[in-house]
């Protein structure tokens, strides 16, 4: 699944999915932008990104991710190279995403997307690094989410 870094996102947005889409996700009143959504034979910005980068990301996965389904992703990249079937357990449960909050939108990002960065090198945008900082804001500092979270 190939998604160009900051396009609209619609993967999961459209039938039959879009009812599920509008209860799960945590600020529907902001437009979608995909990143991170990489796929092999499509390049990508490759750059070092720091630990503290890794480490917010992954603080932004636990705290909001969506869209879990019953499939199982592993990376393409991994998977050409041969990588061991233990090494592809680990992403057993890859099938979903996570949001974060950008400035006026919100970011789709693939669930394998600290992987990306820490093994393969994917560089994200500025505005995405910026957006991911030193994680989620506490969740007073957060805009009210819509319907989707509320209860
Ligand atoms: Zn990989």
């Amino acid at each position: 699944m190939h998604f160009a870094d900051l396009t609209p996102y619609s993967y999961l947005a459209k039938p039959p999915y879009a009812p599920e889409f509008v209860r799960t996700e945590p600020w529907p009143q902001f437009p979608l932008l995909n990143i991170g959504w990489l796929e092999p034979g499509y390049p990508y910005t490759q750059g070092l990104v720091s630990d503290a980068f890794i480490d917010a990301l992954m603080s932004w996965r636990d705290r909001y991710p969506v869209h879990e389904t019953r499939g199982f992703h592993q990376c393409g990249y991994c998977h050409k190279e041969g990588k061991s079937e233990a090494f592809a357990q680990e992403f057993r449960r890859a099938s979903k995403e996570f949001r974060i909050l950008g400035n006026g939108c919100v970011y789709a990002v693939p669930f394998l997307l600290p992987h990306y960065v820490s093994v393969h090198d994917y560089q994200p945008p500025s505005e995405f690094i910026m957006a991911v900082g030193t994680g989620p804001p506490s969740s007073r500092d957060v805009p009210p989410s819509g319907p989707a979270a509320a209860g």
